[in-house]
């Protein structure tokens, strides 16, 4: 298996390390854009290599039921059939499951469901996922987790973590028995937002040895202070030399907190999503294009920024893609955010690199706060 991580530097408890896949080497802390259905919506690879994008991140539940894996196994796998060279992390499909599908049944066995897309019926077991990942050809895998909705009671939360716990050590005994593997592993904490149950979570978990480890589960509609108490919380409880990945946040904020906690890796729709919606992250806050003032503003988006999209074009040509809803306007506004997010996180890599990882946060938020 050709995985390593390694802890280049700290300040305080934020850290930056090298990941190295079996596809290139990752630089973290590290956020990865999010691919659905084997695209980053609006964009070409090209354009994300050029927004500085290390890794991304495939949807299973999505490729799997569309276009399928029989397509998928006639390229070989994801990267050849999207063009994208670097690595990629697909997740189990089961948060997905939970959020979209209609679940028939969840048992010891796997999720029975029925697709969003044409009613279908699927089984997916956790050997299917570690298979199906395996299949696609992502570089990380993570194992079937069953994800619960907030709020969620004390025993819904233990049921759902222990049946998590059990899957993940199915997923472990598939991924041990294939052959010449080249992809790694992540096991997900789960527990809801109860300390304990997370602990019991990360326990049985880290028992099993997995080469890297995520945090489920968080950002499903609880108040903002408590997924951070619960990531604070929840950290600590993985081990220091594997890599730890916080699932699905969040804003530029979420991730310069979580960073100084220690999280290494990230994935969010919102850079993304939020584009096509005019939202756009700048330095010194968070605009809507919409907004009548950008009408006649010969500006660029961020005038730090250094983006195709504010290297050629102006607040009030956006404005009017958006107001038109011109297509080049996703693409222009993903290609900001995205490059946004990502140097964000290149920033935060230097200023640990520097040990001035506070230097950096008090900087942060100060103009952040401007606008
Ligand atoms: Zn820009």
């Amino acid at each position: 298996m050709i995985f390593q991580f390694q802890i280049d530097k700290q300040s305080g408890n934020a850290r930056a390390g090298t990941l190295t896949t079996a596809r290139g080497v990752i630089q973290t802390p590290i956020f990865m854009p999010v691919g659905t259905a084997g695209t980053v919506k609006a964009l070409i690879q090209e354009e994300l290599h050029e927004c500085g994008a290390q890794i991304i991140l495939g949807n299973t539940y999505h490729l799997y039921l569309r276009p399928g894996m029989e397509v998928i196994r006639q390229f070989s796998g994801l990267h050849r059939f999207m063009h994208w060279n670097g690595p990629i992390l697909t997740d189990s499909g089961g948060f997905q499951i939970f959020s979209l599908a209609k679940i028939s049944k969840t048992t010891e066995q796997g999720f029975d469901f029925q697709s969003h897309i044409d009613g279908s019926r699927h089984l997916i077991t956790p050997e299917d996922a570690v298979d199906i990942q395996t299949i696609m050809g992502a570089d990380i895998i993570m194992c079937l987790d069953s994800c619960i909705p907030w709020p969620a009671d004390e025993h819904q939360a233990k049921d759902a973590l222990e049946l998590t716990t059990r899957w993940a050590v199915r997923c472990k005994t598939r991924w041990d028995a294939i052959p010449e593997c080249r992809n790694s592993l992540f096991g997900i904490v789960q527990g809801g937002m109860f300390p304990h149950l997370r602990e019991q979570s990360a326990e049985a978990l880290t028992a099993l040895d997995f080469p890297g480890y995520a945090l489920g589960g968080l950002s499903v509609g609880e108040p903002k202070e408590l997924m951070m108490e619960t990531a604070a919380h929840s950290l600590p409880l993985l081990p220091d030399e594997k890599p730890k990945y916080i699932m699905g946040v969040g804003t530029p904020e979420d991730l310069v907190e979580l960073v100084a906690m220690g999280a290494d890796m990230f994935d969010c729709v919102m850079p993304t999503r939020n584009a096509r919606n005019g939202q756009l992250f700048t330095s010194t806050g968070t605009v809507n294009i919409n907004n009548a003032r950008f009408k006649t503003d010969t500006d660029p988006v961020d005038p730090d920024c250094g983006c195709y999209a504010c290297r050629h074009y102006s607040r009030a040509y956006l404005h009017h893609l958006y107001r038109s809803r011109e297509l080049l306007s996703y693409r222009l506004n993903t290609i900001h955010n995205l490059h946004y997010y990502l140097h964000l996180m290149q920033t935060m890599r230097t200023a640990i690199l520097n040990d001035a990882f506070d230097q950096f946060k008090s900087g942060f938020y100060a103009r952040r706060a401007k606008d």
